[in-house]
């Protein structure tokens, strides 16, 4: 229930805080979709939509017109761009010394006083770990639950429960994901480096194939259907295929020869 109100919320956008407003012009904030959207209405002709470097955005609207509105119609482009910005900033930022997970970068830590296991501190973004197979197992365990949970949900609403076959987390080299012809699902562990934003259109892509073993227009239907935004996740996911196979810790984990 407290999903479905957050999932409204976020949906829709809520208004945070309305500030005061100074001469002919009024300012409010709010968040869409986890985006911090700063809103000024003046008298303009035409509406204009900013997004900065850091990720905000701003609109520049008349006085009258609904800002959700047309969030919701250039959700997509501002979706885009925030990507390209956010991918960007991190390929000129990111050091070679930063673990990609979940689309953070964390500091690596070897810890001589752990026994076994890893522990991440959030405070500083540090992954402390007792062992490289010990790191492993982390990431695996921790890309198995969120892809147990999104998966549960997806196959449920697109009515493939019960066709599932079995599903293994592998190293594949070309791909983020497989579904054979019984319908076994592969996921690669490089999802584990990806925000989790972009799951749901790997799994909505690799369950669609259990209903259509091709890439017809038919399938691609079944996609969008439930991942509305599958043309820019299959854009930003080529980025982050090659963000991952560059970052050091993670051709690591990949050269591993036991996992
Ligand atoms: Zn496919």
């Amino acid at each position: 229930m407290l999903t479905d109100v957050i999932d409204f919320m976020v949906t829709r956008g809520v208004i945070i805080s309305m500030p005061r407003s100074r001469d002919d012009s009024a300012t409010e904030e709010m968040v869409f979709e986890d985006i911090p959207v700063k809103i000024v209405r003046k008298k303009v002709k035409n509406l204009r939509i900013t997004v900065h470097s850091d990720c905000t955005v701003r609109l520049t609207i008349p006085k009258g017109c609904d800002p959700l509105d047309l969030l919701e119609q250039k959700r997509d482009w501002i979706f885009d761009k925030i990507e390209n910005n956010r991918i960007l900033r991190e390929r000129c930022e990111s050091r070679s010394d930063k673990m990609l997970l979940f689309g953070r970068e964390f500091s690596m830590q070897l810890d001589t006083d752990l026994k076994k296991g890893c522990y991440i501190d959030t405070a500083t973004m540090t992954i402390h770990y007792a062992s490289v197979a010990d790191f492993i197992k982390f990431v695996k365990k921790a890309l198995e639950d969120r892809l147990g949970q999104r998966i549960c949900m997806i196959a449920s609403s697109m009515g493939v429960s019960g066709r599932i076959g079995n599903i293994r987390i592998k190293k594949q080299r070309s791909r983020w994901a497989s579904c054979s012809h019984d319908n076994n699902l592969n996921f690669n562990i490089r999802m584990a480096s990806l925000p989790l934003k972009f799951f749901d259109y790997i799994i909505a892509h690799e369950l669609a194939h259990i209903i259509e073993k091709n890439h017809s227009p038919r399938f691609w239907a079944i996609v969008e259907r439930h991942c509305s935004n599958y043309r820019i996740c299959r854009k930003h996911l080529k980025e982050y295929w090659v963000l991952c196979n560059t970052n050091v810790y993670w051709k690591a984990l990949i050269e591993q020869k036991k996992n």
